[in-house]
């Protein structure tokens, strides 16, 4: 695959910039030029030749991929339009607008199993009233598919290889002292098995399902015979019947398939992988530590951001709030602490480095119960959906998107919003995790210590936050250490109306 060099990046942002520096101050449209359509007399100087646009730009650079490749058209006049063509001939005002709402597909395709070279030729001209058109110009890719039986694999951090299937859909292999994780399956057609021998030397192989989509788990068969598979409990019945009608049997499901939760523990030898749920991508997507190298292992638990084609956290099928999903991200990441080092994500081809991406996710939801409805933008893909977008795809490795389902999204209408994302309690273990919509909980006291709680609300824009009907600041921990009777926290929110309100309420026990 190509790579587009970072100064091209640079420039194209560049760019980016200074065309949205001159739309927002608005230049007024140049004076246009007056009619000539009566002969000029001998004494008038000539009208100067109108100003001719530049050519448009685009990304990613010509060459050639792998895969399915979005092309984005930029042009640096603001106000310009830019028309297009793919059949080779010149495009002028009339052929088809380029939507910078939307980025123009080409598509990788197969025969049976067979990857086919597929060349497209893109060609484009801007256009503006009162200025000249560019010089046509002409973008050329190739798609060389591979074979859906085909795999690649590079090892991306020491004892970490990357398997892509066809899709580039990623897998992961995690070399442990006296066996192998295989985190994930793909999509892919061929003999993975067989494939990834080459890499174990005669290790045994266990496999972890972040999740039960097809991409994640598409040869799990192929597995289940002599290897455990791991998956969330929410997510056992799809990867269940999945096996089942890809011919294992029910013995097989019933001794091999086993499921995961908080805390669980998936012994390679001289070290454990844990398990972290965070439920919303599927009921059962979870994220996967190596405590011993900070890598994290997360699926589309918390999303992707690959750039060809621009993907995001899908969360449009969600028929619940995303302030649950918030509680789910802000408990998980509590349980990883400061482990984490690499994000390794299910479509992302690099592994991302610390963790700004899983704040960008934060900042994400947080604008989502803040600003509701103003933060959504449409989404390049699937084309029709609303998404919010942290950060710039183009240039930061960390940006991040959610496409969100627009009916539900919100708890409640934005000035209403009055639930919590987080219970944190030191000194004390929640019996149950937390969960946004659950508002009893009991809480075993560990030692003879202090306990503190702190307590994040889903909105910032909350009226108050007490605990035991004293004022807290979102996040701060305050000391709820038992005195006589006062063996309960109650946390109460009150909305940005100053009306609603909602309440959780943890019972301490030793
Ligand atoms: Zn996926």
């Amino acid at each position: 695959m190509i790579r587009v060099s970072f100064s091209s990046l640079l420039s194209l942002t560049a760019l980016v910039i200074a065309a949205t520096a001159l739309a927002t101050t608005a230049a007024p449209a140049p004076p246009k030029a007056p009619a000539s359509t009566a002969a000029p007399s001998p004494t008038t100087t000539p009208t100067p030749p109108t100003a001719k646009l530049p050519p448009p730009t685009i990304f990613p650079a010509p060459g050639t991929y792998s895969n399915t490749t979005s092309l984005s058209l930029r042009d640096e006049v603001p106000g310009t339009e830019i028309h297009y063509t793919w059949d080779g001939t010149e495009p002028t005002a009339s052929s088809p607008l380029y939507d910078q709402h939307e980025v123009l597909f080409i598509e990788g395709v197969y025969d049976g199993d067979k990857g086919l070279r597929t060349d497209h030729t893109l060609r484009a001209v801007a256009t503006k009233g009162g200025m000249a058109p560019s010089e046509p110009v002409t973008f050329s890719y190739k798609i060389e598919r591979r074979d859906r039986t085909a795999y690649l694999a590079e090892e991306v951090a020491p004892g970490v290889r990357m398997i892509r299937d066809s899709d580039n859909d990623k897998m992961f292999l995690v070399r442990g002292s006296k066996r192998f994780a295989l985190i994930d399956s793909g999509m892919g057609r061929g003999d993975l098995r067989n494939y990834l021998s080459q890499f174990t030397g005669g290790l045994p192989l266990v496999v972890i399902f972040t999740h039960s989509h097809g991409d994640h788990i598409g040869q799990a068969d192929q597995f289940i015979a002599q290897s455990t598979e791991y998956v969330g409990a929410g997510d056992r019945d799809v990867t269940a019947d999945f096996l089942q009608k890809h011919g294992a049997t029910r013995g097989q499901i019933a001794s091999h398939l086993k499921t995961v939760t908080d805390g669980s523990k998936v012994d390679l030898g001289d070290r454990a992988l844990e398990i972290v749920t965070i439920r919303g991508h599927t009921p059962g997507s979870i994220v996967i530590l190596d405590p011993e190298s900070g890598n994290l292992f997360t699926g589309d638990t918390v999303g992707n951001n690959s750039n060809l084609p621009p993907d995001v956290l899908w969360m449009q099928g969600l028929t619940y709030s995303l302030d649950q999903y918030f509680a789910a991200v802000r408990t998980g990441r509590k349980l990883l602490g400061d482990r984490v080092k690499l994000i390794m994500t299910g479509h992302n081809d690099r592994p991302l480095v610390g963790t700004a991406y899983l704040d960008n996710l934060e900042a994400a939801l947080q604008r989502a119960m803040d600003e509701g409805n103003e933060a959504l933008i449409p989404s390049y893909r699937p084309q029709g959906l609303k998404q919010i977008v942290v950060g710039d795809r183009l240039t930061d490795p960390n940006w991040f998107g959610i496409n969100v389902n627009a009916q539900t999204f919100l708890p409640a209408p934005r000035d209403q919003i009055a639930s919590l994302t987080l219970i944190d309690l030191q000194g004390a273990t929640l019996t149950t995790r937390f969960t946004s919509t659950n508002h009893d909980y009991k809480a075993i006291v560990k030692g003879s210590g202090p306990i503190t709680i702190a307590a994040m609300p889903a909105s910032s824009r909350v009226q108050s936050l007490t605990v035991n009907d004293e004022t807290v600041q979102a996040g701060t921990p305050v000391d709820i250490s038992f005195k006589g009777k006062r063996d309960v926290a109650l946390i109460t929110v009150t909305a940005h109306d100053g009306q609603t309100t909602d309440s959780y309420r943890v019972i301490l026990s030793r």
